[in-house]
């Protein structure tokens, strides 16, 4: 990114100018593409559709089409841009200010979108935490310390990972056998800003990006770890444009192989790991330090995907989370690699996969477990997944009922709980038939 953007904003239109300007609505991108013959524009045809995308970002009006695509793509598969004969990037440099137009036009955001609004009532890590652990365990989690003591390193959680609390508890449980000192930044309302970028709430986005690395810089760390590759590519690319990024990222997988040394391996874990890649990380090529991080523990034997590495498949992302309705082809496609490669676990890299995969669990002959957790059990800790314990009931009152002990003396009643539940359902779980 050029240091001549003032803002992301302003970044953003820019690209997206040109992305209009070079595009010739050839519509190569949505052919290839797997979500959009789910979408309500494929009537009208991937031509049509793509010309409504690129007449916006020239200042054209909002359209129902443009919105279906905008809107349904994952953000991530990047299938489009491999199609793209003029080497274009629809799903990023094109989707984006076309989403940031549409919300200045005065269409609404996805409804399902409040779940990863950081500071709403219900976004997922607050929520998803909630039904999983105690209050006294999720307080330090939901705000920053109010007295920041120094430490070379930071791991900061993420927002949207607070919904998988075992996995956060296991990374620290792993770094302290591993001897590490660290701070650990979770804060409930922290955020990236990832997200927002992904819906065109560039603003927004800025801004959050802004006050997680002012609220990093108050521990004056040397390193920044982060459980979420989103976050670590925001924080390595994105925002040194804007804030004063006065340490050195890392994802959590190349920090840990760093350290590999230190990590007092004392079982064997006996199984074949096919490792998912998050788009973030294939995108960015890190693809090489979950696969020798886990080759490090003893007895992991690593299948591949049929598509991995750069190549890997989407877990249907963005998607997922906003339209679950039309994203389970997506979804499935590397659940059934992982089955055609003979693994006995999927091991996830980032939260957003987990909670694609982990619900389909039930249906593949393989467990879908953290590559934190295969670590984890590796140095004699397990701490139980208790989203995919509710997600494998995929059932309103058999959920409550087991979150019940969570919840006592929480921030939301048994009623909020069963009326807000069932939209995470509807996310997580499409198709079970289920609800109220
Ligand atoms: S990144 Fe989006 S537009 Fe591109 S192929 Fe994937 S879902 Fe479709
Ligand atoms: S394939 Fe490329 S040039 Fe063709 S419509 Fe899509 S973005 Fe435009």
């Amino acid at each position: 990114m050029s240091a001549k953007y003032s803002d992301l904003s302003g970044y953003f239109q820019h690209k997206g100018r040109q992305f209009a300007d070079r595009c010739t609505n050839c519509g190569l991108c949505l052919e290839a593409c797997p979500v959009f013959p789910q979408t309500r524009a494929a009537k009208a045809g991937p031509k049509a559709a793509i010309t409504k995308v690129t007449d916006l970002l020239k200042g054209g009006e909002a359209s129902d089409e443009a919105y279906e695509v905008v809107f349904s793509c994952n953000r991530g598969c990047g299938l489009c841009a491999k199609a793209c004969p003029e080497g274009l990037l629809p799903y990023y440099l094109g989707f984006i200010p076309a989403a940031a137009r549409l919300i200045e036009a005065g269409m609404p955001l996805p409804a399902l979108t409040y779940q990863h609004l950081p500071g709403h009532r219900y976004n997922s890590g607050r929520f998803l935490s909630a039904l999983q652990m105690k209050p006294a365990e999720t307080r330090w989690m939901m705000r920053p310390p109010g007295d920041p003591q120094p430490a070379d390193v930071v791991f900061f959680t993420g927002c949207a990972p607070l919904g998988l609390p075992h996995a956060l508890l296991e990374t620290m449980d792993i770094l302290d056998r591993m001897g590490i000192g660290f701070a650990a930044l979770a804060g409930g309302d922290l955020c990236c800003g990832m997200a927002a970028t992904l819906w065109g709430d560039l603003y927004a986005a800025q801004r959050l990006g802004q006050e997680l690395v002012a609220a990093i810089a108050t521990f004056r760390p040397k390193k920044a770890v982060f459980f979420c590759s989103g976050c670590y590519v925001m924080c390595l690319g994105t925002l040194p444009r804007f804030a004063a990024v006065s340490f050195q990222p890392y994802e959590l997988p190349q920090f840990l192989l760093e350290n590999v040394d230190k990590i007092p391996f004392t079982k064997t874990v006996d199984r074949r790991v096919a490792v998912h890649d998050s788009c973030h990380s294939a995108r960015l090529g890190a693809v090489d330090a979950p696969r020798r991080l886990l080759q490090a523990v003893p007895g992991i034997k690593l299948v591949e995907m049929a598509h991995h590495g750069a190549d890997a498949l989407c877990c249907g992302g963005y998607t997922n989370s906003v339209r679950p309705d039309i994203s389970e082809p997506v979804r499935r496609a590397p659940m059934n690699e992982a089955e055609a490669a003979g693994a006995e676990v999927l091991a996830t890299m980032c939260a957003g996969c987990h909670e694609s995969f982990a619900p389909l669990e039930p249906g593949y002959p393989f467990e879908v477990r953290s590559f934190v957790s295969l670590l984890a059990e590796s140095v004699g800790v397990h701490r139980e997944d208790r989203f995919k314990r509710y997600m494998r009931l995929a059932n309103l009152p058999a959920i409550v009922g087991q979150a019940r002990e969570y919840l006592d003396g929480g921030d939301y009643t048994v009623d909020e709980v069963e009326r807000v539940l069932p939209d995470y359902l509807r996310r997580f779980c499409p198709g079970h038939g289920l609800l109220r």
